[in-house]
């Protein structure tokens, strides 16, 4: 059978001059029954239009700080480098996908940008903008968990896993501030911030903030998530 292709979103390094890819996201697409495909950083609306008429599915890859400028704040001092270049390639993707209604996941700034996409903000620094005793950025190895998250119950990660509190790794310093209003939180830490949402009038729209490519091989929740992912990008039900 034809495995399900997954249009996953490259990261960007300016000072190298390289689009890249981390193995864990692909290995992980590969593991979890997908054909992933890194795609080109683009802007042109005729080849993001033929990327949607070619991918099953689409994953937001982690990557820079969306702009600030993108959910309408000024930048402050404790933004880092930012990805005008994805932003606008993946506004367009994410658009196209919607209007589709394509499966997408979004993972640590996949959360981030589909949030301040869809309406919402974010902060722009979290040691800077949010009191907490959690850590949210942690030091490696990146596949243990940091923290917990509690899953929202009748949510569908709850409704996947079974469980209401989950461990989660943790490695970001901007979050949800205010919530996009299509979407609805399935998953909060421990000091409140918004650490998973999903699109509920869509086929399968759900992004977290926590990173399932660092922790697939040794958690099979994460295993689990990556196979929704896949699973609902067959449009099997
Ligand atoms: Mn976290």
């Amino acid at each position: 059978m034809k495995k399900s292709v997954i249009g996953v979103v490259p990261l960007v390094d300016y000072e190298k001059e390289s689009w890249w890819m981390l193995p864990g996201y692909m290995e992980g697409i590969l593991e979890a029954g997908g054909f992933p495909v890194m795609l080109p950083l683009t802007q042109d609306s005729g080849v993001i239009g033929q990327i949607l008429e070619s991918v099953d599915g689409l994953l937001l890859t982690g990557g820079q700080d969306v702009s600030p400028e993108f959910y309408g704040e000024e930048r402050l001092d404790c933004c880092k480098e930012c990805s005008p270049e994805r932003d606008r390639m993946e506004d367009l993707l994410l658009k196209g996908a919607l209007q589709k209604d394509l499966p997408v996941l979004g993972i640590c700034r996949g959360i981030q940008f589909l949030n301040a996409a869809l309406g919402g903000t974010l902060y722009q620094d979290i040691p800077s903008q949010y009191k907490t005793g959690v850590t949210h950025c942690q030091r490696p190895p990146y596949d243990v968990p940091a923290h917990e998250v509690e899953l929202t119950e009748g949510g569908p990660l709850h409704r996947l896993l079974g469980c209401v509190r989950l461990p989660v790794n943790s490695y970001h310093h901007q979050a949800v501030k205010k919530l996009a209003p299509p979407l609805k939180v399935m998953a909060v830490s421990e000091d409140g911030l918004t650490e998973g949402v999903y699109m509920p009038d869509r086929r399968f729209v759900w992004a977290v903030q926590w990173h399932p490519e660092f922790s697939w091989r040794s958690d099979e929740n994460s295993r689990k998530i990556l196979k929704e992912f896949v699973r609902r990008c067959k449009n099997e039900d």
